[in-house]
């Protein structure tokens, strides 16, 4: 039977070949654990096997989580990706370190207003609608994207590191397209923040593509924890 330790090690392994086929240093991409839905128990094993950065889709889930491991797992960095309620921002601003799925000026400046002020500023992403469907959250176009960077710049509590996107999986070539775009986006927003490092894309299913488009984050779920189940999931 594979460990959670195989697999984080397997997910590493894949981003290190994919980083050398595209002539980039694996140093460069960053290995997010989303462990939406999984117990506890899971994250510590990831913990235990030198995972430091872990991801979360639902509010209470992840505060539950950020509470359980605090006393074991202090350095903990913990990246919240799901879509997001206004009046949930709070406890993002309380126990995230990173958001990832930033799209509008209002959810910002709750962030900003909220972040305590002992701790270091939220980084931030801004979550691109790449595929364009209406079901999916995120800035349409460039001009959405860069007048929120503007605002957000504006924000001190905020650091804007960069993008996000969930492409669609309709088929390869339309992936392809949406990474070469998301790729584009991220290169305009970079020359005009310093800030700016972080593409957050790919997941289990297309690290390698997203690898190839320069992603600089994955978020790898179900390859390092095994399927989800959601049935017991209720927020
Ligand atoms: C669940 C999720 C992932 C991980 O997906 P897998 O296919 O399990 O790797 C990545 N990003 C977001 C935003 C998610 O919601």
């Amino acid at each position: 039977m594979t460990t959670i330790a195989d697999r984080l090690e397997l997910a590493q392994q894949r981003i290190t070949t994919a980083a050398k086929n595209s002539a980039r240093n694996p140093d460069e991409i960053q290995l997010l654990a989303v462990s939406k839905t999984k117990p506890v128990s899971d994250i510590l094993a990831a913990y235990q096997a030198g995972q430091r950065r872990f991801g979360e889709n639902y509010v209470q889930e992840g505060q539950q989580k950020v509470e359980a491991l605090l006393q074991q797992c202090p350095d903990i960095e913990w990246h919240f990706i799901g879509p997001l309620q206004s009046n949930k921002s709070r406890i993002v601003a309380d126990y995230f370190d990173w958001m990832h799925t930033l799209e509008r000026a209002k959810i910002a400046d709750r962030l900003n207003a909220q972040r305590p002020s002992d701790k270091a500023p939220l980084n931030v992403c801004i979550q691109v609608n790449i595929s364009g469907e209406a079901s999916k959250s995120g800035v349409v176009d460039k001009d959405s994207m860069l007048a929120l960077a503007a605002h957000i710049a504006t924000l001190p509590k905020l650091k804007l590191r960069g993008l996000m996107a969930i492409p669609s999986h309709s088929d390869d070539k339309q992936l392809a397209k949406e990474l070469d775009t998301m790729q584009q986006l991220f290169n305009t927003l970079q020359l005009g923040y310093e800030s700016v490092d972080t593409l957050s894309m790919g997941m289990s299913q297309d690290l390698e593509l997203a690898v190839a488009h320069g992603s600089t984050m994955v978020r790898i779920g179900s390859a390092i924890f095994g399927e989800r189940d959601y049935s017991a999931n209720a927020n």
